[in-house]
């Protein structure tokens, strides 16, 4: 079984497209959440996650934004834009189909959320003092996380000692004992490093390999000048930030 790990898109149709040409053979996909926000692409992106086969999607912050379910008081001035934008672009199947989605399921073998188990919606973990929390009430092997755009792997092992890592470049990690695992951004990242990121874990083999993809991300800042979305929002892909 290869499950393909996704999370933050945000409305990147070519960076999601370079991902699903380029990611090894899988069975399953999870998608953390954050499909739309920022990008110029809402419409294309969510018609392509849906058709992905065995789905599990959930809602990130700003697909709750995009859907009016949560307010964007905590969002700023660039997030707040991008927000009325999308909501502005979606079509009524698309809104329906982000209205449908939940920011945290709890699968068998892994909790699946955006933010944190705390606080699905806007807690990143980040650091070891956020892992710590979110270790506490997590009863299944293993959590996959996104919000944060940066690939982190957390393990808590047997003394409940936590080790992390920022994640750099293509690695697979070896995940045996209770971990937390945020895949990085397929549409926005974050770790200054621009390429795409995505992973692909293999619960038989207990590995979770993170991969990095170039994609034409000019092609991307031209579509969101053309849409009059803040100037900001292109600039940051070409920095990874
Ligand atoms: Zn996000």
């Amino acid at each position: 079984m290869k499950i393909l790990i996704l999370s933050d898109i945000h409305a990147n149709l070519t960076a999601l497209q370079a991902v699903l040409e380029s990611a090894p053979s899988f069975d399953q996909v999870w998608c953390l959440g954050d499909i739309v926000g920022y990008g110029p692409d809402p419409n294309e992106c969510i018609q392509i996650i849906q058709k992905l086969p065995h789905l599990t999607c959930l809602a990130g912050n700003h697909d709750l934004a995009a859907t009016g379910e949560i307010s964007t008081l905590h969002f700023n001035y660039t997030a707040q834009k991008s927000v009325l934008w999308t909501q502005s672009t979606l079509t009524p199947e698309n809104m329906l189909f982000l209205k449908g989605l939940q920011p945290l399921q709890m699968l068998p073998q892994a909790a699946l959320v955006h933010g944190s188990l705390q606080d699905p919606v806007w807690e990143y973990i980040i650091d070891r003092f956020s892992a710590k929390m979110a270790f506490e009430p997590l009863n299944t092997p293993y959590c996959f996380c996104g919000h944060s755009h940066y690939p982190l792997f957390f393990q808590q092992e047997e003394n409940d000692h936590i080790t992390y890592q920022l994640i750099k470049g293509n690695q697979t990690c070896k995940a045996s004992e209770k971990i937390i695992f945020n895949p990085g951004s397929v549409g926005q990242p974050r770790d200054k490093n621009p390429q795409s990121s995505f992973a692909i874990f293999c619960p038989e083999e207990q590995t979770i390999a993170l991969h990095r993809i170039n994609y034409n991300i000019s092609a991307v800042q031209k579509r969101i000048i053309d849409a009059g979305l803040p100037v900001s929002l292109a600039e940051r892909l070409s920095l990874g930030a």
